[in-house]
């Protein structure tokens, strides 16, 4: 693998992570580009212990084109058009956002009174191209392809950790339009935060208090139940968790208990790969339709809790029937009490039937 560092015309980093270590990439970036907004403002939600970013610049950040490649910002530059991506052609390729909500570059930050404290959003925001192809999606990514994006994925975990002030750095891949992704080219993102989020506080928490091993006793009673395994291998195994919040929620677990993806093996990267796309073929098999999804990557945080953690990816759908999506209304928006109308046992029964053999 080599690895090549660039600066796009406002200064942005991106860097290049290529299959073959003679990849040329010294093409620059010619746009003229405005100078980079300041990063967003964070608030204290007193009540809920938790922190806010107000990112005010991204109202005004382009409206990103639908269209195919001939708008598309991710796709290789060519002699007629610039993109994000200088080169004309890439394997996979990490960038700072260009309207990020977090980042180093701090603006001014006023008390604003209340109860609220105010502190800048210090951390940063990448974009991840998982493929130069257009067309493709990351369930359809070689095995090949899958690891490379691993080894960038990882790359990037163990640089944004040592960001001063980064709590915790979250891989992700929002994918469809339901979701509100306007750019159809495969990509996913990283958030570096200044802060440990809600969710991996809440998980952290009740591992501590557990007697026992959380994440490896709820790992060991799902394949021993079996009845909500969607796939296994040697190294990893994909079930819908028992208390699934989703109508098509499925967690992926390494066997081996690991902070975060900088922690993993060769083997282990290599043994998700094919695991992890029969998983996404299924979701999009369920009803002959593209499946909105969303894909975390559950990793340690930085500095706290990182012996407690343990590394898995929560994959789920809003879609819930080949025309109905889920929403979060009521129950679930205002008091964060969530209520699905799938029961696990069948939505595993269902993405099982799915997978290729
Ligand atoms: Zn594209």
């Amino acid at each position: 693998m080599k690895r090549t560092i660039t600066h796009l015309a406002d200064g942005r980093e991106l860097i290049y992570f290529d299959r073959r270590d003679d990849a040329d990439r010294s093409a620059i970036d010619r746009r003229p580009l405005e100078p980079r907004p300041p990063a967003s403002e964070l608030r204290y939600d007193p009540l809920t212990e938790e922190w806010i970013a107000i990112a005010g610049h991204r109202q005004t950040r382009t409206f990103l084109p639908t269209g195919g490649t001939a708008e598309c910002p991710l796709c290789p530059s060519t002699d007629e058009r610039s993109t994000e991506i200088p080169s004309y052609d890439y394997d996979v390729v990490v960038f700072e956002n260009r309207f990020p909500s977090f980042s180093g570059n701090l603006g001014t930050y006023e008390d604003v009174g209340g109860l609220s404290e105010v502190r800048p959003g210090v951390g940063r925001c990448e974009v991840v191209c998982f493929t130069s192809d257009h067309d493709s999606s990351f369930s359809r990514l070689s095995d090949d392809q899958v690891e490379l994006v691993m080894e960038a994925w990882a790359d990037r975990t163990a640089e944004l950790s040592a960001i001063e002030g980064v709590e915790q750095v979250f891989c992700f891949e929002n994918r469809g339009e339901e979701i509100g992704i306007t750019i159809a080219h495969p990509h996913g993102q990283i958030y570096a935060y200044p802060y440990v989020t809600p969710r991996t506080k809440l998980q952290l928490g009740a591992a501590q208090r557990y007697k026992g091993n959380l994440f490896a006793d709820v790992l060991a009673a799902e394949r021993a139940a079996g009845t909500r395994v969607v796939a296994t291998n040697e190294l990893w195994t994909a079930f819908v968790p028992a208390a699934a919040r989703w109508p098509f929620e499925v967690h992926v677990y390494p066997h081996r208990q690991v902070p975060d993806l900088a922690a993993l093996t060769e083997a282990e990267r290599a043994a998700f790969a094919p695991l992890y796309t029969s998983v996404l073929r299924a979701f999009d098999g369920l009803f002959g339709v593209v499946m909105p999804y969303i894909s975390a990557w559950h990793q340690a945080p930085v500095r706290t809790g990182r012996e407690l953690a343990y590394l898995h990816l929560e994959l789920f759908s809003i879609r819930r029937a080949p025309n109905k999506l889920k929403y979060l209304a009521g129950s679930e928006s205002a008091m964060g009490a969530f209520v699905n109308d799938v029961r696990p046992e069948e939505a595993a029964r269902m993405l099982r039937s799915q997978i290729d053999h």
